[in-house]
């Protein structure tokens, strides 16, 4: 395997930029994804999850794009660090989560589920997932198709439970999983390799699993990064999206329960793997 001096997930990259919707991935610290979105009609700008100004000014500026909008899917510092320097430094507005409106820096726009927001003439409702923390959002560009969901789903894993239970995570996960399947799912960090081999041991006879474990390792050994991805990819391999396959209870030891228990049951062993 040859190593690339400069594997192209630690530098910002355009994958798209065709459609309604331009995005930037925007790499920063260890392993998290930026991401900028710019409506094509309008010109206007945002940035999901700036976790870190500087990444995110110096892609702007290498585009010669402003920054209108700042889009909070949770409070951590890794998902809102850069905000207030971002929002002085261009005079962004900030949305986030009415129920965090004590934990997201600068907080203009509070929105709740099934809020819409505007970004120039795209649109985007507003998905409230609590289970990594109490009021974690996420924002769905139907049209865009493109889905930014912080650290509620990663290809094929979802973000610890920090502050929220099993079943909140399973709701969110039952109603992101009926958005259509070629929505790209735009999520916060590159866990894929780890969650794949996880997502194996709990579902081990999954042909699409398998595939998709070979196909991300060799991304990966590529330096290539896994993220966005289809949400169809996900409702046939993610383990805490499918906590309702039989094979899956089975494999956990839990034939017959709930989902919710299956799910938190998945969820525990993620923990301890
Ligand atoms: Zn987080
Ligand atoms: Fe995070």
């Amino acid at each position: 395997m040859s190593v690339d001096p400069t594997p192209s997930d630690r530098e910002p990259a355009d994958v798209r930029t065709a459609g309604p919707l331009q995005i930037v991935r925007v790499p920063a610290f260890r392993d998290n994804y930026l991401w900028l979105l710019r409506c094509a009609a309008t010109g206007t700008t945002g940035v999901v999850d700036p976790g870190d100004a500087e990444p995110v000014r110096a892609a702007l500026a290498a585009r010669g794009w402003g920054l209108d909008w700042i889009l909070v899917t949770h409070h951590h510092w890794d998902h809102v660090g850069g905000v207030l320097e971002l929002k002085q430094s261009h005079g962004a507005r900030v949305v986030g989560a009415a129920a965090d409106a004590d934990r997201v820096p600068g907080l203009d726009v509070a929105v709740a589920q099934d809020d819409g927001f505007t970004l120039g003439a795209q649109q985007a409702t507003v998905h409230f997932v609590p289970g990594h923390t109490r009021a974690h959002i996420a924002y769905h560009f139907a049209d865009a198709r493109a889905l930014f969901v912080g650290d509620t789903i990663f290809a094929m894993g979802c973000g610890r439970l920090f502050e929220g239970t099993p079943a909140q995570l399973w709701d969110a996960m039952a109603r992101l999983r009926q958005l259509p399947g070629d929505t790209e799912v735009f999520c916060a960090h590159e866990y894929t390799l780890s969650n794949a081999r996880f997502a194996r041991t709990v579902d081990p006879d999954n042909a699409a699993l398998a595939a998709r474990a070979a196909d991300v390792q060799a991304a990966r050994d590529a330096g290539r990064a896994t993220v966005p991805f289809r949400l169809s990819a996900e409702q046939a391999t993610n383990p805490f999206m499918r906590a309702d396959d039989p094979a899956i209870a089975r494999q956990v030891g839990l034939a017959g329960a709930p989902p919710v228990q299956v799910l938190g049951e998945v969820r525990a062993r993620k923990d301890a793997f």
